[in-house]
């Protein structure tokens, strides 16, 4: 389909979507892509779709500006992430707006994901003025040489993210590759194209170069361009995994780093000695009321004590039943509509395969209709007595559909935190301090929280093992992802 800027208008409150390519902001590109609203299933903006060309520019542009940035004062870097941060917090309102513009998110949980987003940014401000830039390895003695490691910045890093979360994934992948002194292509999903353009306007205005932060929304094939493309030097990815292994084996051919953030089927264990209130009203939030049950991190596996089995169910299906699902825009929704048919379908499809297995479904179970039926709305889904071996206890939903099992001591709990292919964070609910101990110690998560500490904050590292993927975004160690190490040795000759 050909585009021209007059068809690409979209509706009202909507930024009109571009290709962000150096100094150019571009309105057409190779195909376009309907953009549905969530809350409505109606056509809300017809989208230009980067393909391998603008990639390709795209990514000379980011190569030519690594020379500039790279060679610009620390201090230069610092200030201007730390201008961003603020332009972000200044413009909340707008990007909660453009969050449920994109993908249907309730305005509360998009306020708040803003304001973790501008965490990220100020962090990683914060660090490009005080980089680690090496360490001394050897010192000059009889005979010896002087030695050091220095960490240099890799070039163009090409940032692939999904469409739960866009500014979230922004603030989690750029500030840290920027302040390392990389310059950045990013391809966001065609289903949110919309958050990225309120963000490339701030990170022109909060005086960054042309050039070291780039924008092609596009698909799959923008996507492989990207990954392939010979200038860019590292790959950031998240999404799936089924996408994780396609950008795995294209890496391969030219054994480019990838950093791989993926999906997760995330335990909550909760034991008869903890605060029981304070565990269901967390986990149950935190199962539907972020996102509603789309993101990664989430608990969406409740494993619970027999002892107290019952009791927590019925509260935790209580409180889901509690929470409204509807439209995002109204002050008292918590879940949003899913983003698309698809999801929809694919929800019903594992609910329904969870039942014939033996689930017990506690709440929810069924798309909402009457005023909600042209949206894509599914209510928060509670099924107990999930057989751990089943579809729903390992394979993620990515949609509000909580599963829980039962367990006897600590063992079988962890034996069941630890039993799918997956790796991303763990949750532990107890009083016991040796318990939660041990328990850091032996799940097989790249996070634990223990008793509702919060997750995914930029001081400490986020990244999953196994299916999970490999890498970390967040702390030091999300800084480091975008350094390379020279080792250095200065003889005597
Ligand atoms: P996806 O893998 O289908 O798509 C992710 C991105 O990859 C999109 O931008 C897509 O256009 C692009 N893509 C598709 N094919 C490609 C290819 N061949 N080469 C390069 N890029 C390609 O994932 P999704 O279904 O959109 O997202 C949901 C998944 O993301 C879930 O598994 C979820 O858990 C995961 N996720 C992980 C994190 C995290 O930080 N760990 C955060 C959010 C979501």
């Amino acid at each position: 389909m050909s585009t021209t800027a007059e068809t690409l208008r979209p509706a009202p409150g909507l930024p009109q979507v571009t290709l962000r390519i150096g100094a150019e902001s571009r309105a057409t590109g190779t195909a376009t892509h309907e953009h549905v609203n969530p809350a409505t299933g109606r056509v809300d903006a017809l989208v230009p779709l980067g393909g391998p060309a603008e990639i390709d520019e795209a990514v000379r542009a980011a190569h030519a500006a690594f020379a500039v940035w790279r060679a610009a004062p620390a201090g230069t870097r610092a200030k201007a992430l730390l201008k961003l941060a603020q332009l972000v917090e200044d413009n909340t309102a707008g990007f909660a707006a453009l969050a449920t513009a994109d993908n249907g998110i309730a305005q509360t949980t998009a306020h708040a994901t803003v304001a973790a987003a501008v965490e990220w940014i100020r962090y990683y401000g914060g660090w490009a003025d005080k980089l680690p830039l090496g360490r001394i390895t050897s010192a000059v003695g009889a005979g010896g040489s002087f030695g050091h490691t220095l960490r240099q910045p890799y070039g163009v890093i090409g940032a692939i993210i999904t469409w739960n979360a866009p500014l979230m994934s922004l603030a989690m992948k750029v500030p840290a590759a920027l302040a390392a002194g990389n310059t950045v292509v990013v391809k966001p999903s065609e289903l949110t194209p919309f958050t990225a353009m309120l963000f490339a306007d701030l990170v022109r205005e909060a005086g960054i170069p042309d050039g070291v932060f780039n924008v092609v929304t596009g698909g799959a094939a923008a996507g492989a361009a990207l990954v392939e493309h010979p200038l860019v030097k590292k790959v950031s990815f998240t999404g799936g995994p089924d996408t994780a292994r396609k950008i795995t084996a294209a890496c391969a051919q030219s054994f480019k780093p990838v950093l791989l953030e993926l999906g997760g089927k995330s335990a909550n264990l909760v034991f008869a000695d903890a605060d029981l209130e304070a565990a269901a009203m967390h986990s149950t939030f935190m199962a539907f009321g972020i996102m509603s049950g789309q993101a990664c991190a989430l608990p969406t596996r409740l494993l619970v004590q027999d002892s107290v089995y019952d009791e927590f169910v019925a509260k935790v299906g209580a409180i889901a039943a509690s929470f409204k699902t509807g439209n995002p825009l109204e002050a008292d929704t918590i879940c949003g509509p899913v983003i698309n048919q698809g999801a929809i379908d694919r929800i019903e499809a594992m609910v329904a395969r969870a039942q014939e297995q033996g689930a017990r479904l506690v709440t929810g179970g069924a798309r909402l209709d009457g005023d909600l039926a042209d949206g894509f709305y599914y209510p928060p889904t509670v099924l107990a007595d999930v057989d751990p071996a089943s579809e729903l206890a390992q394979k993620e939903v990515f949609g509000p559909v909580l599963a829980v099992t039962r367990f006897s001591d600590e063992d079988e709990a962890l034996a069941l935190a630890n039993g799918t292919e997956y790796g991303l964070s763990g949750y532990i609910w107890t009083s016991d301090s040796r318990r939660s101990i041990r328990l850091v110690e032996a799940l097989e998560t790249g996070e634990v929280v223990v008793n509702g500490a919060p997750n995914a904050v930029a001081e400490r590292p986020f990244g999953g093992i196994g299916h999970s993927g490999n890498g970390n975004e967040g702390g030091l160690e999300g800084l480091e992802e975008f350094f390379w190490i020279k080792s250095v040795a200065y003889g005597n000759g």
